[in-house]
């Protein structure tokens, strides 16, 4: 019996949920650009203006500014295998699923992690992180500036005072911030950071950006034990992107034309133009909500623009909706993820996602589904809220 194996037939969807977000064609053109080598002397070019790029967005002027090839998770693993040796000590904020996997990749690390806790949809409070560094020497501070799984956006300022002054590296995840909110790298004083390619950024998912300054290339350089990943060790992948071209392993030479891309069209728009979408964009979001009658799960003040968490009503199954709105309306979303399970609903507004057209869409969309749900009368109340708010911008 013969085996057929069709064509890929792609469905067309609008991603709102946790990411990826919407790609490009301008990156999906760059994506299948010919593979050259990765030591030919264009692609080293297109490597240094990746560099460049990514530095912009950062907002830093580390020398040491790369993709690390692997998603997000890459980018936090690579991190703590590079900064941790056994042994050191690491207070990690937790508030949401990414806090706790950045304690999963400490103590595999062999690190000591002394957890600072808060629930799940509010920050970490600099006190608790104060109280944590009583202890004697500690490494590393670790927190998430963008919980994607609880809609929370992390005030760094008094936690980054904290930890410098206990002589300790500030280690912050921005993968659902970088490319949609603010990350100033340099003017906050952020040793070590990672992100991901396909929230905010709009590249589909594949590399980590990183950036480590010179505090944290001193420690990285100063390591007794060698770094216990062979992949992921940056001190050898440094001489890859750096002017040596010393082989490491063979870098994702598509991925980084189409990273390049993102990053171009970031460069084209402008960060705070960039930014002012983001939050634009999410307001009026909010705004149809509530007129639906839906409230949001984080306080006013500590939203994400990127990622939007809000309640579900009770007597709505959260399955059925989330399906309708995929195979009806072609919209994904994301559902609550541990105790938020079918409490909550996550709405990305991410980079090439994050656009008027997407806020009107989803909102006239889940309108009608919730009036099959029995739980709004009027179905168009959000859609009506939210071109309220778009066209008092218009007349500004
Ligand atoms: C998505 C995400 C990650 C993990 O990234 P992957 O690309 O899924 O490996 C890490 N941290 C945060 C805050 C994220 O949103």
């Amino acid at each position: 019996m013969e085996k057929c194996f069709d064509d890929l037939d792609i469905p067309e969807r609008v991603l709102m949920g946790p990411g990826p977000s919407n790609v490009s064609p301008r990156v999906l053109r760059a994506l299948s650009a010919p593979c050259i080598g990765h030591l030919d002397p264009y692609f080293t070019r297109i490597m240094d203006e990746t560099q460049d790029l990514l530095r912009f967005v950062f907002q830093t002027q580390n020398r040491f500014t790369i993709p690390v090839s692997g998603t997000g998770s890459a980018g936090m693993e690579t991190c703590f295998a590079n900064l941790l040796q056994p042994g050191d000590r690491v207070v990690v904020g937790v508030n949401g699923v990414f806090g706790t996997r950045m304690v999963a990749n400490a103590r595999r690390l062999g690190g000591e992690v002394i957890p600072v806790e808060a629930s799940w949809g509010e920050p970490i409070s600099p006190k608790g992180v104060e109280e944590s560094l009583r202890r004697n020497s500690i490494k590393i501070v670790a927190i998430v500036h963008a919980e994607t799984s609880t809609g929370v956006l992390q005030p760094l300022e008094e936690i980054e005072n904290l930890a410098h002054k206990a002589g300790a590296l500030f280690l912050v995840d921005t993968v659902t911030s970088l490319g949609g909110i603010d990350v100033r790298v340099d003017d906050w004083g952020l040793d070590a950071v990672y992100s991901g390619t396909q929230k905010c950024l709009s590249c589909p998912p594949g590399l980590a950006p990183l950036t480590f300054n010179s505090r944290a290339m001193e420690v990285l350089e100063n390591r007794k034990h060698p770094v216990p990943s062979w992949y992921l060790d940056m001190g050898m992948v440094r001489k890859y992107w750096g002017a040596e071209r010393v082989y490491h392993h063979t870098a994702p030479v598509n991925m980084i034309y189409g990273l390049r891309e993102s990053l171009r069209i970031i460069y084209e728009e402008g960060l705070e133009a960039r930014f002012q979408r983001h939050i634009r964009n999410h307001l009026a979001l909010v705004a149809g909500l509530e007129a639906l009658g839906l409230p949001m799960h984080v306080r006013e003040g500590l939203r994400l623009p990127s990622l939007n968490t809000v309640r579900i009503p009770s007597g709505v199954d959260d399955v059925r909706v989330r399906r309708a709105l995929l195979q009806e309306f072609q919209i994904e979303i994301g559902g609550g993820l541990g105790d938020l399970k079918g409490k909550i609903w996550r709405i990305g507004l991410m980079g090439h996602s994050s656009t008027p057209g997407n806020v009107i869409l989803f909102l006239g969309a889940l309108g009608t589904l919730l009036k099959a749900e029995g739980t709004v009368t009027d179905p168009g109340a959000g859609v009506s809220a939210a071109t309220e708010r778009f066209a008092s911008w218009e007349s500004d």
